[in-house]
């Protein structure tokens, strides 16, 4: 006979609905996204992420089994596996290593907004060198831009990468996607695409091996960026070189570094 507790835990190891406790790394990984983002999230409770307005989310992992179907619908907990190596030097990615391109979408509607609309009611203008630029003022993303730029102004021999602006806000998915880009939540931009490499320049089709890994974006500026808490796609083995975004919960170290 089987007894209801020997059940519960084959239920468990079976994955049949139980709960299991976090690992000391995803605790970790979650006390950053709650310092990360204060004006909306409170804390952990248990398996969920809890909101100041009361919402719990389950911190949960995709059921997929292949990094492409994992990255159109992932869980909570796999958009915070990423170890990013923000202030880190500027190296070639190891395969299938994109640090912050995995995204769970139901977070960052919630804080930025769910539709085109409610993402324009929060947009103000940011002066990108002369360039009027909209992006969010949600999570103070408005202000660090504003940062970003005042200390990339004190280097002129940078201008011509950081300007034109190829764009900031734009409501739409990720070219052949079925995924939001982030520039959909007005909290990403995009440098001057003509000093900029993308993987899908090359040809290179998903998961690809040998997609060439080409930047002209120096360290400094990378990490100006970086200790603002924006990550960079030239981190990634799919490379968007042009590509930052506001995600502070992966660049927490960034500070420590300097
Ligand atoms: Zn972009």
């Amino acid at each position: 006979m089987i007894s209801a507790v020997r059940f519960w835990s084959l239920g468990l190891a079976l994955g049949l609905g139980g709960a299991t406790a976090l690992t000391p790394a995803e605790s970790t990984a979650v006390k950053r996204l709650v310092a990360a983002y204060p004006a909306f999230l409170r804390g952990v409770d248990g398996n969920a992420l809890v909101w100041r307005d009361g919402t719990r989310m389950p911190l949960t992992r995709s059921a997929a089994t292949t990094y492409p179907a994992r990255l159109d619908a992932p869980g909570l907990l796999d958009q915070l596996d990423a170890a990013y190596p923000a202030c880190a030097p500027l190296t070639a990615p190891a395969y299938l290593s994109d640090p912050g391109r995995t995204r769970f979408e139901p977070l960052l509607r919630k804080m930025y907004g769910a539709s085109e609309a409610a993402v324009r009611a929060s947009l103000v203008t940011v002066d990108w060198f002369g360039q009027p630029l909209r992006v969010t003022r949600v999570n103070g993303v408005a202000d660090s831009l504003r940062a970003v730029a005042a200390e990339l102004a004190t280097h002129p021999e940078w201008r011509a990468l950081l300007t034109p602006s190829a764009g900031t806000f734009l409501w739409r998915t990720v070219a052949g996607t079925p995924r939001r880009s982030v520039h959909s939540f007005g909290a990403a931009i995009d440098l001057n695409t003509a000093r900029a490499a993308y993987w899908q320049w090359s040809g290179s089709r998903e998961g690809q091996r040998g997609i060439p890994w080409r930047n002209a974006f120096p360290a400094g500026l990378v990490h100006t960026f970086e200790r603002h808490g924006w990550i960079w796609g030239g981190r990634w083995y799919h490379l968007d070189t042009m590509h930052f975004e506001y995600r502070p919960e992966l660049t927490g170290g960034c500070h420590a570094a300097r």
